[in-house]
């Protein structure tokens, strides 16, 4: 089993969760991170190297320091909306750096890497729960990028031996269930901080995009997943394509949908108070259904999904959303 693993991205949402969970499982854990949407007061290890993965050089002395075993990465952009209007900024970024971060595991000898990929890879659902064998037709760059970057692991597993897990998330959600860490995203543009920023008073209000969509109540339907569920996976995934000397693709969803409006009802008897809110018209390029089918990772992966009722994933993000964010990792605000 590895010992010492590289989270690229480990300042970030998703990442920071991962590092947490995989020192709280002994590993020893190193964070590179460019900090451009991480917080460093989200990382919670001392090893940390503040450095884009466009410096190969960098890197490549951060594998030969701490004799890195295996990656984890996360650092990329995910704003579908920008990768629209700014492609270049996404390919360069999720893919050519991403390609770096391959060249120097290569180039040290690391064959095992953990990767955020996306059910934004899937496109338009043809049916749903989506499993791992639908089509994938990704509708926007940032889809794109992600789906790139399996197809050239693929690749690069035939030629060079590369081993990966890549992961395709459904909308990640809910915090640290100690309130020590959780989604802090400049600008925020998903729905549940939304919802809870709106209820705090933080924003006037919550645009419901869409009411006329072909589902019971005609809002957007999506399957929000623990943070904390989506660390364990990684951690699972990392040791399965480890062991068994195979790459994977996996959903990590909890097979639930849930509506826009079952959200905020749900944050509404989480929080005791209404959410203020206004109908709008559809935002552009949002499917109806989203869910997952996750038998795969249930089954190669042993993984089982711990927050499965909605209100408490949503207690969890209401905790660190009026909690005062990252307070008790000061320690760490001296790390560099
Ligand atoms: N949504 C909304 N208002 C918002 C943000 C999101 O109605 O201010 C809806 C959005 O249309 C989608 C769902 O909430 O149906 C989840 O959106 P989010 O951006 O959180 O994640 P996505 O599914 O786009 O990755």
């Amino acid at each position: 089993m590895p010992t010492t693993i590289l989270v690229a991205g480990g300042a970030g949402y998703i990442g920071s969760h991962t590092v947490k969970y995989l020192l709280k499982n002994n590993y020893n854990v190193v964070v590179v991170d460019n900090l451009v949407y991480g917080h460093k007061e989200a990382v919670l290890t001392p090893n940390f190297e503040q450095i884009d993965l466009a410096d190969k050089s960098a890197l490549d002395r951060v594998f030969k320091k701490y004799k890195i075993d295996a990656v984890i990465h996360f650092a990329a952009f995910t704003y579908v909306g920008e990768s629209v209007v700014d492609p270049k900024k996404y390919y360069w970024n999720n893919v050519v750096n991403t390609l770096n971060l391959l060249d120097v595991m290569i180039e040290n000898n690391v064959k095992n890497i953990v990767f955020s990929s996306t059910c934004a890879t899937y496109g338009n659902p043809q049916y749903t729960p989506l499993d791992e064998n639908h089509p994938q037709n990704p509708i926007n760059p940032y889809g794109k990028t992600k789906l790139m970057m399996e197809q050239i692991m693929a690749d690069y597993e035939e030629a060079y031996g590369l081993k990966y897990a890549a992961l395709r998330y459904f909308n990640a959600a809910g915090a640290d269930f100690q309130g020590e860490l959780g989604e802090c995203h400049d600008p925020e543009t998903h729905l549940i901080p939304i919802v809870l920023k709106a209820i705090k008073g933080d924003i006037p209000n919550i645009k419901v995009f869409g009411t006329d969509y072909d589902t019971p109540d005609g809002t957007c339907i999506r399957d929000y997943i623990h943070v904390e569920d989506l660390a364990d996976a990684h951690m699972l995934a990392l040791e399965k394509i480890f062991k068994d000397n195979k790459s994977i693709h996996i959903n990590l969803g909890t097979g639930i949908g849930t509506s826009v409006k079952e959200i905020i009802q749900a944050a509404e008897e989480v929080t005791g108070q209404k959410v203020p809110l206004v109908y709008v018209g559809r935002r552009e390029g949002d499917p109806a259904i989203l869910y997952a089918s996750n038998n795969k990772a249930k089954e190669l992966l042993n993984w089982t999904t711990k927050y499965m009722d909605i209100k408490e994933i949503i207690k969890t993000a209401w905790l660190w959303e009026k909690g005062d964010k990252f307070k008790s990792n000061k320690d760490y605000l001296t790390v560099n």
